[in-house]
């Protein structure tokens, strides 16, 4: 007997290999047999007539870390067919902390109202487990998180006592189930290390067989040197290097994705295990305040509110945007404001439209506006910026070393996770990877699928997900290939995509006709020792 089969469909199992028709079984969370199964041999019955299954997507950059706890349901992510979820990134994980810093996460986004019952890494897997997430989870630890619990935000190399701090949190995580350190170093404080500081950190990481996730040193003028900088860290610290959402960001850097992924091409030539991953769009997402140069925000909010307040750091400001500061350059280059869209703040006040526009609303100069936005809003603006060249967004998603992932929270179109227009990409990624770019012939459906499964699974050593085969974990998604598609726009970004019909996560069916069916059936995965 099986707990559930789906019958009919076309298997497109992972591997990149041409789909083929099989029956999957599934008993106790595991696939237990794959061929021509009996329809009453199964206490649930799948028609999967018409469909494609494929195994469970899997998030290699999310950003969901807490929001499971707001609304375990995971919407955003499992109604597109994602069964796994890689938090911790961009240099900002939700553990460790210490007890000074609980106050700093919780004034910063939705946790207000949570409580935060925990310090380690360990504390923190037990509270999502008490969620009763709808997705697996994959814990990375943040290296900005273990700077700002060791030394604050201070723009300075850490003392050696400082250093010791950093590394014994990390090795304490690590030892606790973390799967790799991951990097921001366009955002403070992460921004303020030096190459050397990164190496010691990802030494102590690839000591418990961990990878080096990374927002790398600037998408735009400093690209080059940035996928240099990651690769570098990979190579003296012996372990795998993956390169967040890679792009070519700015106008007069589009093309560039050529040299960047030469350089990935020479390193695994040379036998750095080196992957990307990247969201199928043409606009990024931040904060507003990530457009700043990096002193600016000395001593967190507190320190960037105190200049911001001064009419002569102002003038700095916006000099060291025009210019840029050497070994860094605004987001705002090869962007202009006029491309950048407000997508959320704690007024929602502006909520979809320009800085341009609103500056001009306001009768203020661009760059005072966005200083007074910051004031106003406590640095809790979030914006998505038009950036990237459709033809590089093609050339990196056709790269063998390239997987798919979002860049994104969990959210959901009701609740407190439904406020403000968030990128599209929330809701849209995967969906719009195996729509749109597979229609149009830029993959396969096979190798699309490979890029969202078995790819991000060999590279986290995830050895039991991302294939459809006898023993897999029943992380599994069964879409049409016709009807997937995207809907969520920057208008209108809280929406669903069409085409996923079912979503099993550990055995269990989590998506049904379309409709999220309430289960919390996914797991908290811990790197086994
Ligand atoms: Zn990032």
């Amino acid at each position: 007997m099986f707990d559930l089969i789906i019958q009919g469909a076309r298997v497109v199992d992972g591997t990149g290999n041409p789909w083929y028709y099989a029956d999957v079984g599934v008993r106790d969370g595991i696939i237990a047999a794959l061929g021509r199964l009996p329809g009453d041999a199964a206490a649930a019955l799948v028609y999967g007539n018409g469909l494609v299954v494929s195994p469970g997507f899997i998030d290699i950059h999310s950003h969901a870390d807490t929001d499971v706890m707001v609304n375990p349901r995971a919407e955003s992510a499992i109604r597109q067919g994602v069964t796994t979820l890689v938090t911790g990134n961009c240099g900002f994980s939700a553990a460790p902390i210490t007890a000074e810093k609980r106050e700093e996460l919780k004034a910063g986004d939705l946790l207000r109202d949570l409580e935060i019952s925990w310090l380690t890494m360990a504390e923190y897997l037990v509270a999502l487990e008490r969620c009763r997430p709808s997705v697996n989870l994959v814990p990375l630890v943040g290296h900005g998180t273990l700077r700002n619990v060791a030394m604050g935000y201070e723009q300075r190399p850490p003392t050696p006592a400082e250093s010791q701090k950093m590394a014994a949190h990390l090795s304490q995580a690590m030892a606790e189930g973390a799967w790799g350190l991951s990097s921001g170093l366009i955002y403070p404080p992460g921004c303020y290390a030096d190459t050397p500081e990164l190496v010691e950190l990802a030494r102590v990481t690839a000591g418990y067989g961990g990878i080096y996730a990374s927002h790398i040193r600037g998408e735009n003028d400093t690209l080059l040197d940035a996928v240099v900088e990651a690769i570098t860290i990979g190579e003296q610290a012996g372990l795998p290097v993956q390169i967040a959402h890679f792009k070519a960001m700015g106008r007069h850097m589009w093309g560039k994705s050529r040299e960047s992924l030469g350089l990935v091409d020479r390193a695994r030539a040379g036998g750095l295990e080196v992957t990307c991953d990247q969201y199928p769009y043409e606009a990024s997402a931040t904060g507003l305040a990530a457009f700043l140069p990096p002193w600016t925000q000395q001593g967190g909010n507190e320190g960037l509110f105190e200049r911001l307040r001064r009419p002569d750091t102002r003038l700095q400001i916006t000099a060291d945007l025009l210019n840029g500061v050497p070994g860094w350059v605004s987001l705002h280059k090869g962007v202009g404001w006029a491309n950048v869209v407000i997508t959320s703040s704690p007024s929602n006040r502006f909520d979809g439209q320009t800085v341009s526009a609103i500056a001009a609303s306001r009768q203020q100069d661009d760059f005072e506006c966005v200083y007074d936005l910051l004031l106003e809003e406590g640095n809790r603006v979030g914006v998505v910026y038009f950036t990237i060249s459709p033809e590089d967004i093609i050339r990196i998603m056709q790269h063998p070393a390239v997987m798919i992932g979002s860049d994104s929270g969990a959210l959901a179109p009701y609740g407190p996770l439904s406020r403000g227009k968030p990128h599209p990409r929330t809701y849209g990624t995967f969906a719009r990877v195996l729509g749109k770019y597979v229609r149009e012939g830029v993959l396969s459906l096979e190798r699309a699928v490979s890029k969202m499964t078995s790819l991000p699974a060999q590279k986290l050593g995830l050895h039991d997900r991302g294939l459809i085969r006898p023993g897999f974990a029943a992380d599994l998604v069964l879409f049409s290939p016709e009807a997937i598609n995207d809907t969520a726009t920057y208008a209108e970004p809280h929406a669903y995509p069409t085409g996923v019909q079912a979503v099993v996560v550990n055995g269990v069916l989590s998506v049904e006709d379309g409709e999220h069916a309430g289960a919390g059936a996914g797991r908290v995965l811990r790197r086994p020792a």
